[in-house]
């Protein structure tokens, strides 16, 4: 145990003294000036204020119970939130005897866990992407990722559309013809998955954080708070890797998490099937809205490469945990709620939620295309059937090395600074609101991704003034508004 520590400790000192060198150049030799002076501290927090760690226990200790809350709702209150609470209240119900009422863990939950994860591995690692050889505009195959603030640029495989499409089409043969396994397999099954999906991702996260110490990829740009919570939630190595080629952030984030989410809505829809004898159109809707933002998400994964989680983010519990628990079970809870509740929408709601759907889709789609657009042709494009404007910034690289970037002020990155996050909300309204006004069950999802997006609107902005310092304020002068304009 004492030694443990010892090597944890060590590990870390020589982590930290390879990232005071910043010697290391872009490893693909991209060019960064190597100067003199101090190097730029724009990535996350070296220090963790008492605020930061509170929310960080508080959500270690409280996460995994609030994800089972709003399964096992359905599971035994047909989603009412407020009953279990009465029934604790007026002595009903204890906790014991709600959680002896869930169901427990499974071997076939196990087994079909990890024939699930196992299979995405293999389309991962082992099917390299051919999508992009027919598709006109879709950009697969090897790609580059963003350049780390050690000065890294990593190489990454893009072949999510494929394992996708693959995904789908054997669901779809296996629902037609085959018939190995019912549709409804992730829905009957669901609670012990709960505890499979924790599994995994509690082990993902305390491999990654034990890799850290041991031996992380790139050392360079590993950051090491001194407090072992924080640590251990919002991660120490940026961009873990085992091999060349599996990238934990890539994998965990986008398969088996994203694919699984239009086979969730999918199986919840043949369970109403199975129990109805029908289909709501609010289950429709909620699936057609859904699956249009997972393969918006695939389509752009090499985009994907240059957002927040790729580019800032380090990989700890907030994103193994998250990836593999938090997001399939709670951005699905519309569907789950249908099941219980299958509520039918009048023409005027469905068509109200349709187009607040695809609305919502539209600016958010657009102004992450816009900015993709400026960022690849270094603002040599038209926005808006204009040249865009922008202000120029400097920044400096945990090499030491000065590198030069554009925040563009035109377009929808001129109306605010983060018009993708309003999007974002609108389409996240839509899908609660195809679960009509019975309960609040299904609304939790735009609370918690107002919650996410507003943070992560702010932390963002934190690190971009301490990247690009004076730059920076005169792009918030320019555009002042956040996510609404004239409001916040
Ligand atoms: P953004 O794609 O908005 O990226 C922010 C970065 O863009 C900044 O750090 C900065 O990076 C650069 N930037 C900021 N302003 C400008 C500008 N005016 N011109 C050019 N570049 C600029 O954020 P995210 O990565 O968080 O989000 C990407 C998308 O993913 C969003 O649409 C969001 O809604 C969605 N999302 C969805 C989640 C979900 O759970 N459903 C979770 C998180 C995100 P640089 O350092 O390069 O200058």
């Amino acid at each position: 145990m004492g030694q443990i520590a010892v090597s944890l400790e060590m590990s870390s000192a020589v982590a930290m003294e390879a990232t005071r060198r910043r010697q290391r150049l872009s490893s693909n030799g991209g060019a960064s000036e190597t100067t003199e002076e101090p190097a730029g501290q724009w990535g996350r927090a070296w220090e963790v204020d008492w605020f930061s760690l509170s929310a960080v226990i508080l959500l270690l200790c409280t996460a995994p119970f609030l994800v089972f809350f709003f399964v096992m709702v359905c599971d035994q209150y047909q989603c009412s939130v407020s009953q279990p609470l009465v029934e604790l209240y007026s002595g009903e119900a204890t906790l014991r005897s709600i959680w002896d009422k869930a169901p427990s863990f499974t071997w076939t939950a196990a087994q079909i866990y990890t024939v699930w994860v196992s299979f995405q591995l293999v389309l991962y690692m082992c099917v390299p992407d051919v999508t992009h050889k027919f598709l006109p505009g879709y950009a697969g195959g090897v790609q580059d990722g963003a350049r780390t603030p050690a000065g890294l640029i990593n190489k990454y495989e893009i072949n999510g559309l494929q394992s996708w499409l693959i995904t789908h089409a054997l669901w779809y043969a296996n629902a037609q013809y085959f018939h190995w396994f019912s549709p409804t397999i992730i829905f009957d099954n669901w609670i012990p998955l709960l505890w499979c999906t924790n599994i995994l991702g509690y082990a993902v996260s305390t491999f990654a954080f034990v890799k850290a110490y041991l031996f992380p990829t790139n050392a360079e740009d590993c950051k090491f708070t001194g407090n072992v919570f924080y640590n251990y939630m919002m991660g120490i190595e940026f961009n873990p890797r085992i091999g060349k080629w599996f990238d934990f952030k890539l994998f965990f984030n986008g398969r088996p998490g994203i694919v699984a989410w239009t086979l969730i809505n999918l199986s919840y829809a043949a369970k109403q099937q199975e129990l109805y004898g029908y289909v709501t159109n609010s289950m429709i809707l909620v699936n057609v809205l859904q699956a249009i933002y997972v393969l918006d998400f695939f389509w752009n994964e090499a985009w994907y490469l240059k957002t927040i989680d790729i580019c800032h983010d380090h990989f700890g519990w907030y994103l193994g945990w998250g990836d593999c628990v938090w997001l399939p079970f709670l951005y699905t809870l519309q569907g789950l709620y249908l099941v219980y509740n299958p509520v039918q929408l009048s023409t005027a709601h469905a068509a109200a939620v349709l187009l607040l759907g695809l609305v919502g889709y539209y600016v958010f789609r657009f102004t992450n295309h816009q900015k993709d657009l400026f960022r690849r042709t270094e603002g040599k494009c038209s926005v808006w059937g204009k040249k865009p404007t922008f202000i120029e910034c400097a920044y400096r690289s945990g090499d030491g090395g000065l590198h030069h970037s554009k925040l563009m002020t035109s377009g929808f990155w001129g109306v605010a600074r983060h018009l993708n996050y309003t999007g974002d909300l609108m389409g996240s309204l839509a899908y609660c609101a195809a679960c009509g006004f019975g309960h609040i069950h299904p609304y939790f999802y735009i609370v918690y991704m107002t919650i996410l997006l507003v943070h992560r609107c702010v932390r963002d902005e934190h690190r971009c003034s301490s990247k690009y310092g004076k730059d920076w304020k005169r792009y918030t002068d320019a555009v002042p508004y956040r996510l609404l304009p004239g409001i916040f």
